[in-house]
């Protein structure tokens, strides 16, 4: 039986994620898995399944999963929909008819004998508060490489309830001048943006090693010297800081918590807001109602990590697109943007709230295809094939409202047993070979991401 069988060719884009909203009373305590086998998972415990129907198209199946709340997950539809629910749920949609086949667990076992560090979770994973020492330590350490600056504050800090600021870090070789919030810097901008989606664990560890690759090797390899000589390069690593509390909340088995903690009376994690459906461009209240996945806020922006995210990059990068959604951005436009998640194995560039095609199409989709050099994943836009937008991400916000070039990579599974959001940590060594380069591809743009203006 193949678990996560994620092929490249993956169509649906992003997390058309929709918490299961209703957790029904405890029934019963076994379960069939496919082969005869059985298995006694407790009904609230959560594992990947693979629905299919005996009528419905897999696409309309998806949607039709999505409305009625289950967490739908971006990844092939090959082996049916692929769905995040537990036990219980799993069960439910037997008794609707529909064939619902065990794909694999949440979480990796970690072993008994291992000690987390102090500021690490799940065999090595950062905390919020692990990533924040990090960053005050890199920061000290090399004080003409590195600048860190607080960019705005988590809901839970805006409550006086605890949370955290939002960190970011610009790296390069100091100058006078650079590293300010101010569009008017001489070094063009290369952001890089992570754990926005708090359970998607891959990607605040490859921002983490990162940072770290940056200071380590200017000096020493070429291709990081002549990039810090020559542009800015940004780093957010947390973007939702309380939600990864909450997914690190317990060290063995992490929470899958995916959005902010504002805490809107939703129990589980169905509490927060998607920050990735909050941005003010193209915000769109039909993502989700007030407990699924893609809830999208009460108004645009209403979140205090977007417009701290929103007002920092704004503050940084110059506009050089008209307002009107098809006017292209300018050639002179420098700069360019990316926001990790996982674990569709895709890169995606703007526009994602609409299959037409952005006005600046052929230099974007250049870039994305010059990242897929190295890490090998599906070049898409729009809805990637499928009637699923994601209108309110960051990606489209910083095309749409300033002209950059704004990406999204899906951080996927280099080999079966590191697919999911909870990899185990020996994964990261993977994660990070492949996809290095395409950082690094990305960051080499941001001089002149539009050399055709087409
Ligand atoms: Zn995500």
């Amino acid at each position: 039986m193949t678990r996560f069988a994620y092929s490249r060719r993956s169509r649906l884009r992003r997390s058309l994620a929709a918490v299961t909203a209703v957790l029904l009373p405890l029934l019963g305590a076994g379960l069939a898995l496919p082969g005869g086998a059985s298995a006694a998972l407790p009904d609230t415990e959560q594992a990947y399944y693979d629905v299919t129907s005996p009528s419905a198209t897999t696409a309309g199946l998806a949607a039709d999963l999505t409305r009625r709340g289950y967490d739908v997950l971006e990844g092939s539809l090959n082996s049916g929909v692929p769905i995040l629910a537990t036990a219980a749920d799993a069960q439910r949609l037997r008794h609707r008819g529909l064939s619902v086949r065990y794909a694999g667990p949440l979480h990796q076992p970690v072993a008994a004998s291992f000690r987390a560090a102090a500021g690490t979770y799940y065999g090595g994973y950062h905390t919020a508060a692990g990533h924040e020492a990090h960053n005050q330590q890199v920061a000290t350490a090399h004080p003409d490489l590195v600048v860190l600056r607080s960019i705005g504050q988590s809901w839970l800090k805006t409550q006086n309830r605890g949370g955290h600021d939002i960190q970011a870090l610009c790296i390069t070789k100091i100058k006078a001048g650079d590293c300010a919030i101010s569009t008017n810097g001489t070094k063009p901008k290369f952001t890089l943006m992570a754990q926005m989606h708090a359970r998607e664990l891959a990607t605040g560890e490859l921002a983490y090693m990162w940072i770290d690759y940056l200071v380590n090797n200017y000096g020493t390899n070429a291709d990081v010297t002549r990039l810090m000589d020559t542009t800015e390069l940004w780093v957010i690593p947390i973007a939702n800081p309380d939600g990864v509390d909450i997914v690190s909340s317990n060290s063995t088995r992490p929470v899958s918590q995916r959005k902010n903690a504002h805490d809107n009376g939703c129990s589980g994690t169905g509490r927060g807001v998607d920050l990735n459906r909050n941005s003010s461009y193209h915000w769109d209240v039909n993502q989700g109602t007030t407990c699924s996945q893609t809830y999208p806020g009460t108004s645009a922006a209403s979140e205090p990590e977007t417009q701290g995210i929103q007002n920092f990059l704004a503050g940084i990068y110059r506009d050089t697109k008209p307002s009107a959604d098809f006017s292209p951005a300018t050639t002179d436009t420098t700069g360019t943007f990316l926001t990790l998640h996982s674990y569709g194995e895709l890169n995606i560039y703007p526009y994602g709230w609409t299959n037409s095609l952005a006005p600046n199409n052929d230099d974007l989709r250049t870039i994305a295809t010059a990242m897929s050099q190295s890490n090998h994943y599906e070049v898409v836009h729009g809805d990637g094939g499928l009637n699923y937008f994601a209108p309110g991400a960051t990606d489209d916000w910083i095309y749409g409202t300033r002209g950059v070039p704004g990406y999204t990579i899906e951080v996927g599974p280099s080999s079966s047993g590191c697919s999911g959001f909870f990899p185990r940590y020996s994964c990261m060594s993977g994660f990070w070979n492949l996809n290095r380069p395409a950082f690094m591809a990305l960051a080499s743009a941001a001089a002149r991401p539009y050399p055709t203006g087409h």
